[in-house]
């Protein structure tokens, strides 16, 4: 092609033709060189073009402003290199117009076309394209690809940063693109699965990936079309899904699906394993007791809560162990934490029904909830089992530690439909076992409410009646058959309480025992008792009731030697009275005790002989210095029955050298009766009923003076 004309003003400059032939053809020419001016000063890139000579022939607007020339100078005939050295001179180049020169001229030389950049001083990357003339010189094509570059920089930037996080990250990543194939997989994912590349290749289908999930056996079980509606559910929800999944070999994985806004879905694949753990042990510390691992109060309540909402008949046991403190006291409390881990076990194993429940509420109570029994009959049966299983001795290696368990039952419907109203009639009932003698299980019955609350207020009146001194002591005098002398009296505790009248002991000593008063109380009677002793005839001896709470409670014997020392009253005028429960105590504490005082002078007693357990080898365990018949055989001493096993009575204690007293004596013909046996000692009406201090006194002085003179 030849030179390009371009009308003066016009931003393509080129050389004006010259030699015009005719005008059709010159003006055919002139349009084309319009049409040619027009499509290169519309161009979007820098245009300019060379003759061989490496003059510019044409270049165009925007060549112009990329290298902001002065379009005065860069005229048609400027040479290539004086347009280098303007660029030079205006500041646009990094280089000097020789070094550019030498840098462009390969590109110029080349029959081929090339393209290489050139940055500007600026910082701007300019793209050239070097294109020969067939005609020699060549044409050049300027793009400013600054943007571009940038554009280019920052995307890879980005996919720096992401394939970073991707690496980084502490949890498995997928990407699924619209069509479900994967496109993203990061090197967690594999370390995860112990999968390697191979195993999930990118493009491989989101099925092809379940599919080979389940071939290498990793999840315990996958369910793929499961997986696939799930996945496609999310998807069409438009919001993240996560679940569960747990592997073979026992891992825990969190597994979190999010679409993305353009199509295909995020899958990201966390191990939670330990986090479950934790969080499950966190449920289970909730809802169980840490001693024995039983369900707690409040696992209790919700199961109890929940079998209600579902209208099941229900019966309620409420257990609490007998004598647990005393083991406690005497073994010390890891062998109470002991015990209370076996009651737990031997409770578990009682239970027959899969949904049984039994809980521990603290300390040594627990709760049982049966469900369905079959009337009051099963609940009955159960009942009895735990009374019986708790019975029977712990044994660990070196002792045996004796419990009992107290239990009170309540059923639904019948004793309540929600669960307060069934806790605190099973708890009423339980109150009502234990204070029936333990050991023994009580059906909630209507009315123990009131009998529950006026136990309660006894407990609060007793404890009210020490402190306001409204005990006193009555003393009944003990006779030797024989001689018909007074030998002693007995001390026996009277209640004078302003609201209730003169209460009996036989009402308020259980009670005093269970809540503990007993210890400061009795403490209070064996210091009174030998006080007003000390001021009877010398020889006569006092009898003090001593309960097996106050022996157990370690304090004991130190009481007694300061009741003795604070009186004056020599030891061996002192006769404590102990039932046989106090002897079947298995723990050391009572018998050294008992030994100990023993080695004083006191004497011991053995009260109520023959309604208890009766066991003569209690007596062998140890020898006590008296036994006293109680009253009831007495009163029944015309029975035959009864007469033979007094006379054995007697018959025993002659044998071991041991005082036999016969208590309730009331009649003449009793004792005859006694005289005839041989029986040492009589108490009772007939010889004296309990009296005031200074009638005793009086009595002791009349009867006992005979002894004192001689
Ligand atoms: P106990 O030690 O067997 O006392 C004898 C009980 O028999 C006394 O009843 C006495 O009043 C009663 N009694 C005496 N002679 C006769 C008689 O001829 N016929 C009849 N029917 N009864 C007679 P009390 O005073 O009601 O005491 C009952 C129980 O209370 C005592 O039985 C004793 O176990 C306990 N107790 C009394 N005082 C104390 C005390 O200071 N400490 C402790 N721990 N218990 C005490
Ligand atoms: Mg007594
Ligand atoms: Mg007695």
């Amino acid at each position: 092609m030849s030179v390009a004309h371009v009308k003066a003003g016009s931003p393509v400059r080129g050389r004006r033709a010259e030699g015009v032939g005719l005008p059709r053809i010159e003006d055919e020419l002139r349009k084309q060189n319009d049409r040619f001016s027009a499509a290169v000063e519309n161009m979007s890139h820098g245009l300019c073009m060379f003759d061989a000579d490496e003059r510019m022939i044409i270049c165009n607007g925007n060549y112009i402003s990329i290298f902001c020339l002065n379009a005065e100078i860069v005229q048609p005939g400027i040479r290539f290199f004086d347009i280098l050295q303007h660029s030079v001179d205006i500041g646009v180049a990094s280089h000097s117009a020789e070094e550019l020169y030498a840098i462009r001229k390969p590109y110029i030389d080349r029959a081929k076309p090339s393209t290489y950049e050139e940055t500007l001083s600026d910082g701007r990357i300019i793209n050239i394209s070097h294109r020969p003339l067939a005609s020699g010189g060549w044409v050049s094509i300027y793009e400013d690809i600054t943007e571009q570059r940038r554009a280019e920089q920052e995307l890879k930037e980005q996919h720096r940063r992401f394939d970073a996080a991707l690496a980084n990250m502490s949890q498995g990543l997928l990407m699924y693109d619209a069509d479900g194939r994967l496109i993203v997989r990061n090197e967690r994912f594999l370390e995860l699965y112990h999968v390697t590349p191979a195993d999930f290749p990118l493009g491989m289908s989101h099925r092809d990936a379940l599919e080979q999930l389940a071939r290498l056996g990793i999840y315990a079980e996958i369910d793929i079309d499961g997986e696939i509606s799930k996945t496609a559910a999310c998807l069409q929800a438009g919001e993240m899904r996560s679940t569960y999944r747990h592997l073979a070999d026992g891992r825990t994985l969190l597994v979190v699906r999010q679409p993305m806004s353009g199509g295909g879905w995020v899958a990201t694949f966390d191990d939670v394993t330990e986090r479950r753990r934790v969080e499950e042990r966190m449920t289970h510390l909730a809802h169980h007791d840490t001693l024995t691992n039983l369900p707690n109060r409040s696992m209790f309540r919700e199961r109890l809560d929940q079998a209600l909402g579902e209208a099941t008949d229900l019966a309620i046991f409420s257990l609490d162990l007998d004598r647990f403190k005393a083991v406690n006291d005497t073994w010390g409390h890891p062998a109470g934490d002991w015990l209370l881990k076996c009651v737990a076990e031997r409770l578990q194993r009682c239970l027959r029904n899969e949904t049984d429940v039994v809980a521990r509420f603290g300390g040594d109570e627990f709760v049982i909830i049966q469900f369905n029994p079959k009337g009051a009959g099963d609940a009955e049966k159960l009942a009895k089992r735990i009374v019986d299983i708790i019975g029977k001795p712990f044994r660990d290696k070196s002792r045996d530690m004796h419990v009992g368990i107290s239990v009170g039952i309540a059923l639904s419907p019948d004793d309540g439909r929600d669960a307060d109203t069934l806790l605190k009639n099973a708890d009423m009932a339980l109150y009502r076992a234990k204070s029936e003698g333990r050991n023994v299980y009580r059906f909630f019955e209507p009315g123990m409410d009131a009998m529950v609350r006026a136990r309660r207020a006894l407990e609060t009146d007793l404890e009210a009646a020490l402190r306001r001194r409204e005990f006193e002591l009555d003393f009944q005098p003990i006779m030797n058959i024989a001689s018909g002398e007074i030998v002693g009296a007995e001390a026996l505790m009277r209640w004078h309480s302003p609201a209730r009248g003169l209460v009996p002991p036989d009402d308020f000593i259980p009670v005093a025992e269970e809540i503990g008063l007993i210890v400061p109380l009795g403490e209070w009677a064996l210091r009174k008792a030998c006080t007003v002793a000390a001021g009877w005839p010398h020889g006569l001896r006092i009898a003090v009731n001593v309960s097996a709470v106050q022996i157990k409670s370690g304090t004991f014997a130190r009481s007694v030697i300061s009741a003795l020392a604070f009186s004056g009253v020599p030891a061996n005028r002192l006769e404590l009275e102990i039932t046989e429960t106090v002897l079947m105590d298995e723990s050391d504490t009572v018998l050294k005790t008992l030994r100990q005082l023993r080695d004083l002078g006191v004497r011991i007693a053995l009260d109520d002989f023959g309604i208890g357990y009766s066991s003569l080898g209690y007596l062998r365990r140890f020898p006590v210095d008296k036994i006293k018949i109680d009253r009831s055989f007495i009163r029944d001493i015309d029975n035959r029955d009864t007469a033979a096993i007094v006379r054995t009575v007697i018959g025993l204690g002659a044998q071991l050298g041991t005082t036999v007293t016969a208590e309730g004596v009331e009649t003449e013909a009793q004792l005859e009766f006694l005289r005839k046996e041989g029986c040492v000692e009589a108490q009772g009406y007939l010889i004296g009923i309990p009296s005031k201090a200074a009638d005793i006194a009086r009595l002791l002085e009349s009867r006992a003076g005979i002894r004192q003179s001689g």
